[in-house]
């Protein structure tokens, strides 16, 4: 009788634990798994642009000194895959960084005037290309966040408007704030994004295939949802094939003070 319930009760309550136990190392494998594959990623990554530089560093070496065309086609590709790896350094710094926890250093300032600086740096950087619009609203819309990291993921939504829109094309910048949280907003008029890769997008290193050949690692947009959910905000995307993307950031606006932001 007694005796019974007792041990019953041991069991189920030991066959919780394992249920926990399980399922806490089935979250480890995976984390593990996640992190094998990021591994394998990034150094794919670092590879290609270095076999390219030590190919062209060859071809000098054997005969492309002596044909200045050649030469000159050859210091250009160095240069650019150079760049690249310095590219692909620093969003791994970033990620790195963010991974570590967020250690933001938030104060409250005014969207509107961020949004500002990030627009002037993208109209430089478009060249012409597309045109960069941005009506700021006649309100201050206040938030608490990290200038620079909040810069930075807009930088990178502007910059992939841009390299994504076909020359001639429109992005659109928009900030605003509803209810708890203040937004920024970057509209093109790029090829879209397919519904079913539209979640992908935000993951390391993923890329569509229609941009293989823009040379970015596929580590901006997952950077820049690092930085608003560290914020305790979000990164979300809308996207109509053949029509253009929205990508919306969000950060909370409150101020208060008393409760610090949420440490993911
Ligand atoms: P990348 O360095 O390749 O731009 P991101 O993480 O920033 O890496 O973006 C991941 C992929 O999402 C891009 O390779 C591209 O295929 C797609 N993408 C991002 N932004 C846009 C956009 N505005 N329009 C269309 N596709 C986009």
């Amino acid at each position: 009788g007694r005796l019974a319930t007792t041990i019953n009760g041991l069991l189920s309550r030991l066959e919780t634990a394992f249920g926990r136990l399980e399922a806490s190392l089935a979250r480890q494998e995976e984390a593990l798994a996640r992190q094998r594959r990021f591994a394998a990623d990034a150094s794919h990554e670092f590879r290609t642009p270095l076999t390219a530089i030590s190919g062209h560093a060859n071809m000098l070496d054997a005969w492309a000194l002596e044909d200045p065309q050649a030469a000159r086609k050859s210091v250009r590709t160095i240069k650019q895959e150079a760049q690249r790896l310095r590219s692909l350094a620093e969003a791994l710094l970033a990620l790195a960084r963010g991974d570590e926890g967020p250690s933001l250093r938030v104060g409250c300032h005014d969207l509107r005037a961020m949004a500002s600086e990030a627009v002037e740096a993208a109209r430089a950087a478009a060249d012409g290309k597309v045109s960069v619009g941005y009506a700021p609203p006649e309100e201050p819309v206040s938030a608490t966040f990290d200038r620079d990291r909040v810069r930075q993921a807009a930088s990178i939504l502007l910059d992939n408007a841009i390299k994504y829109t076909p020359r001639g094309g429109t992005v659109t910048v928009r900030v605003g704030e509803t209810g708890e949280r203040a937004f920024l907003e970057v509209s093109d008029t790029g090829a879209g994004i397919p519904e079913e890769k539209l979640p992908l997008v935000f993951e390391r290193f993923y890329r569509l295939d229609s941009a293989r050949t823009e040379g970015g690692a596929g580590l901006g947009l997952s950077i820049a949802r690092q930085i608003a959910e560290a914020h305790g905000g979000e990164l979300r995307a809308e996207s109509e094939v053949g029509e253009g993307s929205t990508f919306i950031l969000s950060v909370p606006r409150r101020t208060s003070g008393s409760d610090p932001l949420p440490l993911s």
